[in-house]
């Protein structure tokens, strides 16, 4: 069947190569071509991980890698039995792209420069003869009853028999109409792994500092993230707060990014353990200054911020607390609360959650279930990761699966 087959795949980014190198790779015969709007290919692949490309995670569970996507996690452990993250690594290595896997599981070339990854891409596609195309946006398709699709740009027509959609995340719901027209259920855009402003916060007086180990949660909801909290000069960042804009990302939107966090400073921990560590403290170190004598793993800067906050100056010593203060301390440290009033894109990676509607994909082939023909893979597809590589992950998983099928 794959005897002069056209398939086109529109955009040339991370999960468009990786579609077109599996179409080209498993249908020989087949005629593959990357339609890309811009005048660069793999833009974002260049930039991410701040020009380091985060290729993956060295999670080898199908189950527990599908638990770091807030979005898409039943539909990729299904996919996921398809390609995970030792065919990821599989994938480069063969190709002598050598890989490096960091103590948090963070997967990086050992290059530890994005361009290893481009370079791979290009050269794939070049021995495997994929027609590479610049300055082509598609702006609408048609399909016709004999199975085959009409891509229009601004000044081109394109014919294929199967078409591969890889447009990536589109911040606006107008970046997707063209593909709700042809009868897919779209679920509105919002951002996600983004930080939080704090522009009333005096906390951001200690931007740089960083709690290795700390819970944030939004009030009033059930949502959590742990982790290193990073302060910095405009608020809150690091990847307890990058987790929780991940999981809220759509009420996050809801509340127009204007809520309450608290911060447990001490990771866990839980009030009676924390009265046990002051109690002690207070009977072994009582004549000791407060200010130089902190129990718990946070920097000294902070424990003398949040000691000032609940009017203990820092000189005091142990046992000069009264009760009172104790009680105020110990609700400081367990559940400080802070006033959010907007938020910045993280840097270093963000995605837009939302896209196109899981349920009418076939997960087994990233077919369309409304246009036969018609696949998808990618960042338009609502699915979204949290940091860490598993963006990517989802990319070239979903592009594997689609170059595959869309020969069959
Ligand atoms: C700064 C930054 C850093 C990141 N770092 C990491 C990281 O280290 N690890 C990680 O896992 N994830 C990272 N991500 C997320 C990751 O880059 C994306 O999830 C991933 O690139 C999605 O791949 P994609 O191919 O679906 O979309 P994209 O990479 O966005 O590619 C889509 C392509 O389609 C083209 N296109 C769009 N519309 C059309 C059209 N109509 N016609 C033709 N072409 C079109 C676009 O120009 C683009 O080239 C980062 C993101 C950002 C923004």
């Amino acid at each position: 069947m794959s005897k002069d087959l056209r398939i086109s795949v529109i955009g040339g980014g991370a999960a468009g190569f990786f579609a077109a190198l599996s179409a080209k790779y498993h249908h020989p015969q087949a005629h593959v071509q990357i339609l890309e709007k811009t005048s660069h290919f793999l833009a974002k692949v260049k930039i991410s991980g701040g020009g380091r490309c985060n290729v993956c995670h060295a999670e080898f569970n199908n189950r527990k890698l599908a638990e770091h996507y807030p979005r898409g996690e039943k539909f990729l452990k299904k996919a996921f039995e398809q390609f995970n993250a030792a065919n990821t690594m599989e994938w480069f290595e063969q190709r002598n792209v050598v890989l490096k896997t960091y103590p948090d599981g963070c997967v990086f070339p050992l290059s530890n420069s994005s361009q290893s990854i481009m370079d791979c891409f290009l050269r794939e596609s070049k021995k495997l003869d994929i027609e590479l195309l610049l300055h082509h946006s598609i702006d609408t398709m048609e399909k016709h009853e004999d199975g085959s699709f009409t891509l229009r740009s601004k000044d081109k027509i394109i014919t294929a028999d199967r078409v591969i959609v890889t447009t990536g995340g589109q911040p606006k719901l107008s970046g997707l109409a063209w593909l709700s027209a042809l009868g897919h259920t779209v679920i509105p855009p919002v951002p996600s792994l983004f930080t939080f402003n704090m522009p009333n916060e005096a906390i951001k007086e200690f931007m740089g500092l960083v709690v290795e180990k700390a819970t944030v949660r939004i009030e009033g909801q059930k949502l959590l993230g742990k982790g290193p909290l990073l302060i910095t000069h405009w608020g809150m960042s690091g990847p307890a707060i990058l987790q929780l804009s991940a999981w809220g990302a759509r009420i996050l939107a809801e509340l127009n990014y204007q809520f309450s966090i608290l911060v447990n400073w001490l990771d866990e921990m839980k009030e009676a353990e924390l009265r046990l560590i002051l109690d002690q403290t207070r009977k072994i170190h009582g004549g000791k200054m407060m200010s130089n004598h902190c129990p718990f793993p946070i920097p000294t800067r902070l424990w003398n911020f949040l000691l000032t906050k609940n009017e203990i100056l820092p000189a005091s010593r142990w046992n000069e607390v009264n009760p009172k203060q104790v009680n105020k301390l110990v609700n400081t440290l367990l559940n400080d609360r802070y006033q959010v009033m907007g938020k910045t894109t993280f840097k270093e990676e963000f995605v837009t959650a939302g896209g196109i509607d899981l349920a009418e994909i076939d997960v087994q082939s990233m077919e369309s279930k409304v246009i036969p023909g018609l696949y998808f893979a990618g960042e338009l597809l609502d699915i979204d990761g949290i940091t860490g590589g598993f963006n990517f992950q989802a990319a070239w998983t979903t592009g594997y699966i689609a170059g595959k099928h869309s020969g069959l």
